[in-house]
């Protein structure tokens, strides 16, 4: 398949992701989020906790976040598009490196996309979606 090559373009400088739903915030079979020790600490800073209070509200295991049934990170604010991540300023590592300079997979991939997309569709049903407070 041809790529487009504006979403290429956008996809590798992060500025697509301003636009897009946060499809690499889903765990997909095969992938999982790794979550060090560091990220976790900046995250208790974050929210004035401590480690262990980190891993117990939002660890599954060791190294990764808690998921929910579907497969959205449970740090993604996902009942709503305005704003995704709950914790951008202090998100994991591997979160701020993705997709490592390179084009995003999941744009580039129909696969990735067919899995993810119905989840997303969810979350952009009306009753989902913000209310603009700048509309009466
Ligand atoms: S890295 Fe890819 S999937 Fe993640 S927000 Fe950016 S464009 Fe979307
Ligand atoms: S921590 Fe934030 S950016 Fe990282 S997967 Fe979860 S919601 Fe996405």
């Amino acid at each position: 398949m041809e790529k487009d090559p504006i979403g290429y373009v956008l996809a590798r400088n992060k500025t697509y992701c301003n636009y897009c739903p946060g499809y690499c915030c889903y765990r997909l079979p095969g992938s999982t989020l790794f979550v060090r020790a560091e990220d976790i600490n900046r995250m208790a800073r974050h929210f004035g906790i401590s480690d262990g209070e980190v891993r117990r509200r939002f660890m599954e295991g060791k190294n990764t976040f808690k998921t929910r049934d579907d497969g959205s990170c449970i740090l993604l604010a996902n009942e709503r598009m305005c704003r995704r991540c709950t914790i951008h300023e202090a998100r994991p590592q591997q979160c701020r490196d993705f997709p490592y300079d390179k084009p995003c997979p999941y744009l580039e991939n129909p696969g990735l996309l067919d899995i993810i997309q119905p989840r997303v569709e969810q979350v952009l049903l009306p009753a989902n979606r913000c209310q603009d407070s700048s509309q009466p």
